[in-house]
């Protein structure tokens, strides 16, 4: 009686463990069809268009803390960014299904004090791309948060779409307490996913705030505040499931701006240089030197430059080298003087350095000629 016990609990044993296998060899072979069809979609369409209520959302990866991690969860400044791809960081935040349907690509995975000019150059050419097709509704990218104001005001001025482009980052990594990254995605997702988005150009946000590429600058090096727009405001804010808008930038951009990324390999090289103190000629002479085509100088004040520094500078005007004035005071204009007359210089307006030098490359693909670049910076 127990050895008839013991053999039929054994073969029920047996057989519960072959169904087992069984069902595991079919979750497996059914999870290698899955992803078999995912590659083979990936290849035929840019998104998931899954629930049909819902927008297609793509979102391009550059990098960046969002995708940062580190050993330590209270590790927020040590850690290495562009770690996570970014199906992992689309993964920690699954409430995105409930807003649309999210696909993700990989263009670069680099902290973005390397992302250059090449990288731009193939993120606004993949933008255009994608937002060509009818089944892309909005784009996010990803993006380190040192250099994010310029790669977003470059989108701002060669995106040719008026469907809603969102830059998003983050200041914590992935792996820390607190992290920022995950409702920063959240919410780029929610606004590129928003009607009302459409046709306000370039936006980046961070910290509930909803910013145009045209005014938002990095303000802090570690706080999850550093993003600002100090004199224009914030376009519009996020709460809670709300996307708000409240106003929008009046220069132009996208579709009305004339800069064109379609036909161009390689972007001039336009340097920046500061301003101080006994600042000396010669480094004006080893820029263009070494190939400048073009001088953006974040000069003090309302953008005021020594007399070596001014001889530098004309020098380089003879040499065809555009010289913008633009202010490392951090905000405000920098006015059109006599001395831009003088000595045939360009003002920034209210472009910060960095922005002033996107401007500046993508004026250069159109002209050297100093008055014309000026119309430029009163125009976008
Ligand atoms: N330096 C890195 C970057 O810009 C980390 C800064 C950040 O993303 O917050 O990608």
């Amino acid at each position: 009686m127990t050895k008839w016990l013991g053999a039929v609990l054994l073969s029920v044993l047996l057989l519960a463990t072959a169904a087992c296998a069984n069902t595991s060899t079919q979750e497996n072979n059914q999870s290698k069809q899955e992803s078999k069809t995912n590659e083979t979609k990936e290849k035929t369409t840019a998104v998931e268009t899954g629930n049909k209520s819902l927008s297609n959302i793509k979102v391009l990866a550059t990098g960046g803390t969002i995708a940062g991690a580190s050993d330590s969860d209270t590790d927020t400044t040590g850690y290495k960014s562009g770690s996570l791809g970014i199906d992992k960081v689309i993964a920690s935040v699954p409430q995105l299904k409930n807003i649309a349907n999210v696909t993700g690509e990989q263009v670069a995975n680099v902290g973005s004090e390397n992302v250059d000019n090449a990288l731009l150059l193939k993120l606004a050419k993949r933008v255009n791309q994608l937002l060509n097709d009818d089944q892309v509704d909005g784009i996010v990218v990803t993006h380190g948060t040192d250099t994010l104001e310029e790669t977003a005001y470059f989108l701002h001025l060669v995106v040719k779409s008026d469907k809603p482009v969102v830059v998003v980052g983050s200041m914590r990594p992935a792996s820390a307490i607190s992290a920022d990254g995950p409702l920063n995605l959240y919410h780029a997702v929610k606004i590129a996913s928003t009607k009302e988005a459409k046709g306000k150009g370039v936006m980046v946000t961070l910290n509930d705030r909803i910013a145009s590429a045209r005014f938002i600058t990095k303000t802090n090096t570690t706080t999850t505040d550093s993003f600002k727009s100090l004199e224009q405001g914030y376009i519009g804010e996020i709460a809670g499931e709300v996307v708000s808008f409240y106003n929008e930038p009046t220069r132009k951009h996208t579709t009305e701006s004339e800069f064109d990324v379609s036909k161009i390999k390689e972007l001039p090289q336009v340097d920046i240089l500061y301003g101080y103190q006994n600042d000396q000629k010669y480094v004006y002479d080893a820029a263009v030197k070494a190939g400048a085509k073009g001088i953006v100088v974040a000069a003090a004040g309302n953008g005021t430059m020594s007399t070596e520094a001014i001889k530098g500078a004309t020098d380089a005007v003879k040499k065809d080298v555009v010289i913008v004035r633009s202010s490392r005071a951090g905000n405000g204009i920098v006015t059109h003087e006599k001395m831009d007359d003088e000595h045939h210089f360009v003002s920034s307006d209210s472009l910060n350095p960095q922005k002033a030098r996107i401007l500046l490359m993508l004026a250069l693909t159109k002209t050297k000629n100093p008055d014309k670049v000026q119309t430029y910076y009163e125009q976008y």
